[in-house]
């Protein structure tokens, strides 16, 4: 007896309790169209009558395969690594104003480009200007997609088939492809390099100006550090020689903080004010770094240039959305209310002490029963502080096969992000929500059980 025969149709399943269920959930077109591949599948089966599924099993895999079909690619993991700003992880988490500003502006319309007060078409620039101005004493501010696009622009606009010099210490690559040279080809300004890979003075600035170029540029070396027999002129120094052949000087500052990192027992990472007061006439900087915002790119500088910048048909292509504009004005209220390192997620993560960290480490460790806490680093990331780190407490857990553990904590609900660090499976609290506390340990025990009854572990500490 053939095999085929005990399928049911597609329109008897659809006629099932289970077909209206999903049809409720996912609709019609879709369900018609992942019974009609589950059918398919199972007669392809044919002749090995014994794989075709009965129907039970043919209505569980059809249910998986809508399941699939419309979950989320896209979705939250716990970071536990103790990389603050993680690129791969979505960089920045939002402050609470930042969500609720823009759930209010993407329910409904705004005045996203309407002058309320004229009755008439607005500018979407105007959003976060002023907030920026006011905060960095820039003359103008300027905001796009992101610091690449900010970079982009600003080259492509302001030195178009002329030279940009940059010290050869600069040409960085930051990842995820960004690397300062291409930006300099794709923008059709000529690269001219100065100074040696350790090494660039006043002069080889100074040099420089017989080839007539449009600016000068300065990248920040944000995920590498120079040491040994180094020197390079300071910003102010190198404005001096800009300024006086009268050429702008851009500074692509990368990560671009507001508060000084040294008050976090970190080293000093370069604030935008102080790039704006040493001379800069045009700073690039990310809004989902150290700012702690949305995904953006913001220039600050003289009203001039910013001018030229917002004119430009680039410009217009890389514009900053509805919900960027909302969370980031909604972020930079928090500077200016001098409560950023209270409501700004990654600050606050910075800010915390120590001995707040190995509580709550402690906390966890004495929840699960098992595992020990360790003294060890957290680090900021995101093309900032390249080898500064915090310290930090960590849960640590010994394990023969500790990879097989992070594996299956990176495929729980929700993912986690743990570290590998000595043979020890750990995780730094300073980066973990403390709303996703439960769900993590719950994931770690569940886990710590399946991976020690398959393999026979050793307990773990
Ligand atoms: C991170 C970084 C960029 C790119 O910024 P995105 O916002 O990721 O596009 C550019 N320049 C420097 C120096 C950076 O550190």
């Amino acid at each position: 007896m053939s095999g085929l025969r005990s399928l049911p149709s597609v329109d008897a399943l659809l006629q099932t309790a289970q077909a209206a269920d999903w049809i409720r959930e996912y609709g019609r077109p879709l369900t018609v169209q992942v019974i009609r591949s589950e059918l398919d599948r199972a007669r392809a089966s044919y002749p090995q009558a014994d794989k075709i599924p009965d129907k039970a099993e043919l209505m569980a895999r059809i249910d998986a395969s809508l399941q699939v079909w419309t979950a989320s690619s896209l979705q939250p993991v716990i970071n536990a690594s103790g990389v603050i700003l993680q690129t791969n992880l979505g960089r920045a988490p939002l402050s609470r104003a930042a969500i609720q500003a823009m759930q209010q502006v993407a329910l409904g319309y705004s005045n996203l480009e309407y002058d309320l007060q004229a009755g008439r078409r607005g500018s979407r620039l105007i959003h976060a200007e002023q907030l920026l101005c006011r905060l960095s004493g820039a003359e103008a501010a300027l905001v796009v997609n992101n610091n690449a696009a900010a970079v982009l622009l600003v080259l492509t606009a302001l030195a178009r088939r002329r030279s940009v010099v940059i010290a050869r210490s600069q040409l960085v690559e930051i990842g995820g492809g960004f690397r300062v040279p291409d930006v300099m080809k794709q923008s059709g300004a000529r690269l001219l390099e100065v100074g040696t890979t350790n090494r660039v003075h006043r002069s080889d600035y100074e040099d420089a100006l017989q080839e007539k170029p449009a600016l000068f540029l300065r990248a920040h070396r944000s995920n590498f550090r120079l040491i040994g027999f180094t020197s390079e002129p300071e910003l102010a120094e190198l404005a001096a020689v800009a300024h006086q052949a009268g050429l702008p000087l851009v500074d692509d500052l990368g990560s671009g903080s507001l508060l000084d990192t040294a008050r976090f027992g970190l080293g000093h990472e370069p604030m935008v004010q102080e790039s704006l007061a040493a001379g800069a006439d045009c700073v690039c900087f990310s809004g989902d770094k150290l700012l702690g915002g949305p995904q953006a790119g913001i220039i600050l500088g003289r009203a001039e240039l910013v001018t030229r910048l917002k004119k430009h048909p680039l410009a217009r292509a890389i514009r900053a959305d509805k919900l960027c504009l909302a969370a980031l004005s909604a972020t930079l209220l928090h500077y200016l209310k001098d409560e950023a390192e209270r409501e700004v997620p990654v600050w606050r993560m910075i800010a915390i002490p120590p001995e707040e960290v190995y509580s709550r480490a402690e906390q966890w460790a004495a929840i699960l029963g098992v595992g020990e806490v360790v003294p060890g680093e957290s680090t900021v990331g995101g093309g900032s502080l390249p080898g500064e780190t915090l310290p930090t407490y960590l849960l640590a857990f010994r394990m023969r096969n500790p990879n097989r553990f992070l594996t299956r904590l990176r495929q729980a609900s929700p993912p986690i992000i743990a570290r590998l660090e000595n043979d020890l499976a750990i995780f730094d609290p300073r980066t973990v929500m403390p709303e996703q506390d439960a769900a993590l340990l719950e994931a770690i025990r569940q886990n710590l059980s399946e991976v020690k009854s398959t393999h026979k572990e050793k307990a773990p500490i």
